[in-house]
């Protein structure tokens, strides 16, 4: 199918809960046409789990909107391979810092890929950071927003009068009590937070004009979202539990350093849940993809259940939901092959009024979206508009032409949400080659050849798998 490329609603306005000011507002990008997206990224660590991979899917969704009314977008997603967990990850499992994040970032990229989300422009790692962070650190000493202490150097809330306006906390409030229970004492507030920290022995370190240390984790965010998206943009998403302390100093940082506004709108996805309960691993309701193909081998019903629940709210995870979303994955799949049945069939006139009916589901479909990204009601457009032309294929009123005019809607629509059959990967032609190349040494039985081309196309990121039936491939990671 053919995927349409014109704007759907070009000019209609598109709402989003801005969780800075807890209300919703009409988005403009600040340079007309071109959409500056900062989405935080994984702790490369684990292997994130199904929670995570909500986040990622909801912000892969408010991309291709963007994308689908003709908007440039730029995206960037950092991830953080050096911060306290990182570092013990390594240690435990015995491996360097950067050969333990790797893993985790292949595993991380493998499953985006799997839920059909889109590359972002920019995946910037931490670690190849540090001097920005560095920078970002020197401007906010030269304003007066940092003290030292043994090494490592703090943001200090009380010169941030706006501290607290993105979560609401309460500065009063929380700052009584706190200092007890936190281990931190070298800081003069509990509130403050590290912006560089102090090498300790056996961890990874570089040099600064504090000494060796490592920067904090939120100045990742701030250093690198401004390197790639200027020092003010768009849009910044997390989850829920990103709003406080992260966002928020990451304003604090931003701010402070720059003297004006970081970011114009803050959205925030919710938590998912499994079977109504917190997902933990000792309930045993702990699932990452991987886990959940384990059952059900369908990544798109997974996405589609993602879809069914508005970002805002919390989505209950049940094996009984993911049932009904591969169902409907599956009516949406038919409908599309019927309709392809019938733009093939050469019937010339029918009376469903094609055109038309396609052009309502669109512009339902969109505003859907434009409703704070109200995903369920952009489903509920589409399967409108599918029980019209099912209807109309029944009795013989959709003609080719209809046909193809209804595919073209629903190819559209499908580019945003992605569940629709993706067309088989082709390989560049010189991989290709390669792998002719390899099985003509398996056949002369020149093994060391051969398992020399398998080795050399496995550097790149594609693995071969000889089985009965030919040799077949796959791709890992994000190469
Ligand atoms: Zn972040």
């Amino acid at each position: 199918m053919e995927e349409d490329r014109a704007p759907a609603r070009a000019g209609a306005v598109v709402k989003l809960y801005n969780t800075l000011g807890r209300r919703l507002v009409d988005f403009t990008p600040i340079e007309a046409g071109h959409v500056r997206l900062y989405t935080c990224g994984p702790t490369v660590y684990n292997v994130v789990h199904i929670g995570n991979l909500r986040t990622f899917v909801f912000e892969d969704v408010l991309r291709r909107h963007f994308l689908a009314r003709g908007d440039r977008v730029t995206q960037v997603m950092n991830l953080t391979d050096v911060d306290d967990k990182t570092i013990r990850g390594a240690q435990s499992a015995g491996l360097s810092l950067p050969d333990f994040t790797a893993k985790y970032a292949e595993a991380f990229f493998r499953d985006i890929g799997r839920l059909g989300v889109q590359p972002a422009e920019h995946y910037p790692k931490a670690t190849e950071h540090v001097p920005e962070m560095i920078d970002l650190i020197r401007r906010l000493e030269q304003r007066g927003h940092t003290y030292e202490s043994e090494g490592s150097v703090y943001f200090r809330i009380s010169t941030f009068p706006d501290y607290g306006k993105l979560s609401g906390i309460d500065l009063e409030q929380t700052r009584r009590g706190d200092r007890v229970a936190d281990d931190e004492y070298e800081k003069e507030d509990a509130k403050d937070f590290a912006l560089w920290k102090a090498a300790k022995p056996g961890e990874p370190s570089w040099p600064s004009p504090w000494g060796e240390g490592r920067p904090g984790w939120h100045i990742e965010c701030s250093a690198m979202s401004m390197k790639y998206l200027g020092e003010h943009f768009d849009i910044h998403t997390g989850a829920v539990d990103n709003v406080f302390p992260h966002h928020e100093n990451e304003i604090a940082q931003s701010e402070g350093a720059t003297g004006h506004p970081f970011v114009d709108v803050w959205l925030h996805a919710e938590h998912l849940i499994v079977d109504g309960e917190k997902m933990s691993k000792s309930k045993g309701n702990f699932y990452t993809l991987d886990d959940v193909l384990a059952r059900r081998d369908d990544p798109a019903a997974v996405r589609y259940l993602f879809l069914s629940v508005p970002y805002r709210k919390k989505l209950n995870f049940t094996w009984e939901a993911l049932s009904a979303a591969a169902a409907a994955v599956d009516r949406i799949r038919s409908a599309a092959v019927r309709l392809e049945e019938v733009s093939r069939g050469g019937r010339r006139s029918g009376g469903f009024p094609s055109a038309e009916r396609a052009a309502g589901f669109r512009t339902a479909f969109a505003a859907g979206l434009e409703d704070d990204l109200n995903t369920p009601e952009a489903l509920a457009a589409v399967f409108n508009y599918l029980r019209e032309v099912n209807a109309a294929v029944d009795d013989g009123s959709l003609d080719a032409e209809g046909a193809r005019v209804a595919m073209d809607a629903v190819a559209a629509a499908d580019g945003v949400l992605g569940v629709l059959p993706r067309a088989p990967e082709v390989l560049p032609a010189e991989i290709e080659e390669r792998i002719a190349a390899r099985n003509s040494a398996r056949k002369r039985r020149d093994f060391r050849e051969s398992d020399r081309i398998r080795d050399e196309l496995a550097a790149r990121g594609i693995v071969l798998e000889d089985t009965p039936g030919g040799t077949r491939w796959k791709k890992t990671g994000s190469v």
